[in-house]
């Protein structure tokens, strides 16, 4: 069975204008374009981080809803007999709220949900769980994955992604369901 590594936020579920409300209604500011494309939502990148771990605790957190298309998606994926797990770069300590939010928009999609943290990236977890396939909306993780030999979809057309030349990438849902069977 082939094993399908899919990250969670952008790609399976829609964080990012959520996050943007939730900043704008708690911090009083909206994050501007030329900061979304380097997904720098703070001051600095130490600001940004704050921001992103206080978001796991929020109510807001609550009103995340699944991207346009992922949920027939993956049931089709797992109908055609993929293995789905989740590889996300949120931090270990979000696991059992990052499960429950799975659970919640995917419910029996998923066989896993690995929460392995930023640092240094997601290889070690793709290997673990015998990844065939990274798809996800974060460039350094696909190219980190590219080079350890994991081959990758790039997901979305997303501010922080759009300027990054990669040969796959889907534009949605529908991409991903008819790109994943060539792997
Ligand atoms: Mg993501």
């Amino acid at each position: 069975m082939k094993t399908l590594a899919i990250d969670l936020d952008d790609t399976l579920v829609d964080t990012i204008s959520v996050l943007l409300d939730w900043i704008e209604e708690s911090r009083g500011f909206r994050v501007d374009a030329a900061r979304l494309a380097t997904y720098q939502l703070g001051a600095d990148e130490k600001q940004t981080m704050e921001i992103v771990n206080g978001f796991y605790d929020a109510k807001a957190h609550h009103n995340l809803s699944a991207n346009p298309g992922a949920v027939a998606g993956c049931a089709a994926l797992a109908n055609a007999g993929f293995r789905l797990v989740v590889v996300t770069a949120r931090k270990p300590e979000t696991a059992a709220l990052t499960e429950a939010l799975v659970e919640r928009l995917f419910p029996g999609a998923f066989s896993e949900v690995h929460a392995v943290g930023h640092h240094p990236d997601k290889v070690r977890a793709l290997r673990r769980v015998g990844a065939r396939l990274l798809i996800d909306d974060n460039a350094r993780q696909i190219r980190r994955a590219a080079d350890a030999g994991v081959p990758t979809v790039l997901f979305g057309d997303l501010p922080w992604n759009r300027d990054f030349a990669w040969p796959r990438r889907a534009a949605g849902w529908t991409d991903v369901v008819a790109m994943a069977h060539s792997f």
